[in-house]
């Protein structure tokens, strides 16, 4: 029996909006492989028609089994060639796909990427945040207390953090996030990019969600909420210089838990923020 080269396994990358936005080798890759798989066929045929891609096309979602699984291996193995595509961006990434790619590497099968449009890069690229370090946590729980849990595990994270949201949960998350990560932190929120009603919202979290509550548009589409990572300094953001005086006064001749505790009645500050700032300066 002679043994067949595999075919190879393609994920490919397509817009999040416009269409112009599809790469030549996406193109080539979608016109030249035997079968195309997609998360949504019904969604991804406009998108083929609109290239004049007529490759054949099979499903597989989220909810696909192991037997259709199964049988793009048996494809792949019977020296097919494969190209995986989701509804919009890179599969993947908060997307379908993962079970696929760990099944076809481990069955020695070369999977190819053919990289392109990912909305959390496109959001990250104009956010103005920094990006050298960050965390992509794709979407929080849709119900409010595993939600708030959430975000309360993130709250002393300190690196950029991106989450994707969804018209219905738009202003709960963003004012979730205020209330657990402070009203000052700075976000930035990316709306319908690459679209007609592209938009990009920034300031504190307060400002954002007053403005997603001004104006109801802002709540509709498609959001990268970007958050930047939490900061040392933030914790003590309320002890202005007259405060920080006015505790170094008090701690030449009190104790911490003393002075603290003046000072808070003087100033109708949180007497444990001022406790933990007392003990922040011992250590530096
Ligand atoms: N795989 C896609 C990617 O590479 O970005 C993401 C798919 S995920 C199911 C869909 C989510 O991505 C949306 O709910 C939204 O949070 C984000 N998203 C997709 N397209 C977007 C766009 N044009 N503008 C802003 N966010 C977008």
């Amino acid at each position: 029996m002679i043994n067949q080269p595999s075919g190879e396994l393609y994920i490919v990358a397509t817009p999040i909006g416009n269409l112009d936005d599809i790469t030549h080798r996406a193109l080539n890759t979608l016109k030249s492989v035997d079968f195309i798989a997609a998360e949504d066929t019904r969604h991804s045929a406009r998108l083929l028609q609109h290239f004049n891609i007529t490759t054949a096309m099979i499903a597989y979602h989220e909810h696909s089994d192991t037997k259709r699984l199964q049988k793009i291996c048996q494809l792949l193995t019977s020296g097919k060639s494969v190209a995986l595509i989701s509804d919009a961006g890179t599969p993947l990434i908060s997307d379908p796909g993962f079970q696929l790619v760990k099944t076809v590497r481990e069955q020695g099968i070369n999977v190819v990427p053919i990289p392109g449009v990912c909305a959390m890069v496109a959001a990250l690229s104009v956010a103005g945040l920094p990006s050298d370090r960050f965390v992509f946590e794709g979407f929080m729980p849709a119900k409010k207390n595993a939600r708030c849990q959430y975000l309360q595990a993130l709250s002393h994270e300190e690196r950029t953090i991106i989450f994707y949201e969804s018209s219905h949960r738009i202003l709960a998350s963003v004012s979730d996030m205020r209330d657990i990560l402070g009203d000052t932190r700075r976000a930035v929120i990316a709306r319908e990019l690459t679209k007609t009603f592209e938009t990009v919202l920034e300031g504190d979290l307060q400002t954002l969600v007053d403005k997603l509550t001004a104006d109801s548009n802002q709540q509709r589409g498609e959001f990268v909420v970007m958050v930047s990572g939490y900061k040392k300094a933030d914790e003590f953001s309320s002890i202005t210089e007259p405060v920080s005086h006015m505790m170094t006064t008090l701690l030449e001749e009190l104790p911490i838990k003393k002075a603290s505790a003046m000072c808070a009645k003087l100033t109708g500050l949180n007497k444990r923020d001022l406790y933990q700032w007392a003990l922040a300066q011992k250590d530096s």
